[in-house]
């Protein structure tokens, strides 16, 4: 996880903790679309499962799990897929950008969204809170839900984004483009605070202030943008002023921002280093998350194969 994902998704995730029945899933089978090592993927599930729970997501108030411990997900894909335009998943935008300069695209890829629609509807999903970018994946699942209904009768709900305070897109180091591993432009959640000054140090500021006695603008520097997240008002306000007379350097504003970072985030890397240590809980956690998905995954899964005509769940 990375300070993006942290603060664009998983903090509104934990505010809702209190207010829905919330399903979480690790996509492991998403993770797979692009190329990747399969020694690594246990452990790169295992750490992704430590942020989650280091962030605060409660799996005694939500149900956390992995994606392919659920094999109703992949059933559904394919009974869902039979009712998916083609042309739909080829308009795909995130399909479009991925394949565009693939040598080769395998099927995943495109058929993600339909995956990313049974993540949703095998838990009849009301609610799914997305960034921007997953609004047209959204849409597509509500297609298929109102394709899938009409043909053999209600049962999917057609799920509504969720709208989240603070679901704004955190741009990475470069500044220009959106925190992602793919630009490798991150600043990881649990980094070290000396692993986030080297970081931080990186991060593009204004491009017009050139020398420190240059005044700055604040108002387009990401630097300025993260102490928003990570330092108080008064010394985004103080650093506001500083920074437009000359009063402080780049270098000492990203110093500022680095130690409230790794304040902030110090009780996350406590949190973590605890679950890393116990792996075998936080198996044990994953693994009550998987019985409680599949009990509401196995009922949906009987009521969709009853309607289509299939031969009852042998599982
Ligand atoms: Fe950005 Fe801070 Fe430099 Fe101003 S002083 S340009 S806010 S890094």
């Amino acid at each position: 996880m990375h300070i993006g994902n942290y603060l664009g998704a998983v903090r509104n995730w934990v505010d809702l903790l209190d207010d829905y029945d919330g399903f979480y899933c690790i996509v492991d089978l998403h993770a797979i679309t692009v190329q990747y090592d399969p020694r690594d993927l246990e452990q790169r599930v295992l750490d992704l499962a430590v942020g989650l729970l280091a962030s605060g997501l409660d799996p005694e108030r939500c149900t956390l799990f992995v994606q392919s411990s659920v094999p109703e997900h992949t059933e559904l894909q394919w009974l869902l897929g039979t009712v998916t335009p083609l042309g739909e998943l080829q308009r795909m935008t995130q399909f479009k950008d991925k394949s565009r300069d693939a040598e080769s695209v395998n099927a995943g890829l495109l058929t993600y969204p339909v995956l990313q629609a049974a993540d949703i509807l095998l838990y009849l999903g009301e609610r799914v809170p997305v960034g921007e970018d997953q609004r047209q994946h959204l849409e597509l699942t509500r297609e298929i839900a109102r394709r899938w209904n009409a043909r053999f009768g209600q049962v999917f709900p057609e799920p509504q984004p969720l709208i989240l305070p603070h679901g704004k897109r955190i741009l990475g180091l470069d500044g220009a483009t959106k925190m992602s591993k793919s630009q490798g432009n991150t600043i990881p959640l649990l980094a070290e605070p000396d692993e986030l000054h080297s970081l931080v140090r990186t991060a593009v500021t204004d491009p017009a202030r050139v020398r420190k006695d240059d005044p700055g603008n604040p108002h387009v520097c990401n630097v300025f943008a993260l102490h928003g997240h990570f330092s108080s008002s008064a010394e985004r306000d103080d650093i506001e002023i500083l920074c437009q007379t000359a009063g402080i350097g780049c270098v000492d504003c990203k110093n500022r921002l680095a130690d409230n970072l790794a304040e902030t985030l110090a009780p996350v890397r406590e949190r973590a280093r605890e679950l890393a240590d116990r792996p075998e809980r936080v198996r044990q956690i994953l693994a009550a998350g998987t019985a409680s998905a599949r009990s509401v995954a196995r009922e949906t899964i009987a009521e969709v194969r009853q309607r289509m005509g299939l031969s009852t769940s042998p599982s």
